[in-house]
């Protein structure tokens, strides 16, 4: 497995593979890999011939208040899970690498980025596009694999994907779970045993609305009352948002549609945690 950290490096070793006419997938992630990543991998080196991995914690999808300094960085075993899961290159670039000093281009997408994550976290979603973009640019990937995990996060890429005329093929994986359901993230690492207990409340909410929703409920407000006392009697959670939406645009859903998605985001102690499920 090659690695690389300057953006030279990859574009040097990507026109290699494509002079193979081989077919480049990519995988971004911020690293502390776990087997959510690592299933993004699996399916990116069952369709494509060169799998890139970036480990890049991105500052510019951080707040100043947020957990950039803190962020778990174990790069040394992120390698080796990498190498592991078949990828042929991980770029792991520094923050100088990727921005320069006088950068003034951002990549903004309205509309969807506004909503739930946005409310909370208004710069989010620029700071993700605008690496998301770089690192189309860099790699030039055939087509590129983000979880379902973060709902929010691949409806922006794709609605950025569709806006500039990228041509990169969006894939989206399903969410890796432990046993417990708790849904796989590197912030995990950073919530006590008693309070892993308490974050399964969140998996716990959803169940409980997609099972309403299975047995035909569409009373969305009562639905979501009752995820909130899940989260609150379960888990003691501070809520930023436990509700039912559209799932392509996720305004209000219709109570004649057929497709939702039930997106869950709260505090555990101090650790933010999002999860969503999508339904039927
Ligand atoms: P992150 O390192 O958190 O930026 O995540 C990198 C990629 O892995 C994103 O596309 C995430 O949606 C995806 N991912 C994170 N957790 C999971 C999970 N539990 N299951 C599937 N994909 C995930």
């Amino acid at each position: 497995m090659l690695t690389c950290a300057t953006i030279a490096e990859v574009r040097s070793h990507i026109a290699a593979a494509r002079r193979l006419d081989k077919r480049v997938g990519l995988v971004p992630t911020m690293g502390a890999l776990h087997w959510g990543h690592l299933s993004l991998v699996t399916s990116a080196r069952e369709a494509c011939d060169f799998v890139v991995v970036t480990i890049f914690v991105n500052p510019l999808q951080f707040a100043p208040h947020e957990d950039l300094e803190k962020y778990p960085r174990p790069l040394a075993r992120d390698l080796e899970l990498c190498g592991s899961s078949g990828a042929d290159l991980v770029f792991h670039p520094e923050p100088a690498e990727m921005y320069l000093p006088a950068a003034a281009t951002q990549i903004q997408v309205s509309g969807i980025s506004a909503v739930l994550e946005g409310e909370v976290r208004p710069t989010h979603y620029t700071g993700v596009a605008t690496v998301v973009q770089k690192l189309f640019g860099i790699v030039q990937p055939d087509a590129a694999y983000f979880g379902e995990k973060d709902y929010q996060q691949l409806l922006v890429i794709r609605r950025m994907v569709a806006d500039l005329n990228t041509p990169v093929e969006v894939i989206g994986c399903r969410t890796v779970r432990d046993d417990e359901g708790l849904a796989l993230s590197s912030r995990n690492v950073y919530l006590s045993p008693e309070e892993r207990l308490r974050a399964l409340s969140l998996s716990r909410a959803l169940r409980a609305a997609r099972e309403a929703l299975d047995s035909g409920r569409r009373d969305f407000a009562a639905i979501e009352d009752r995820m909130q006392q899940i989260l609150l009697t379960q888990g003691q959670a501070k809520i930023d948002y436990a509700t039912i939406r559209h799932p392509d645009t996720l305004g209000q859903p219709d109570p004649d549609g057929e497709r939702f998605v039930i997106l869950v985001a709260a505090r555990i102690g101090a650790t933010r945690l999002i999860d969503n499920m999508q339904w039927p």
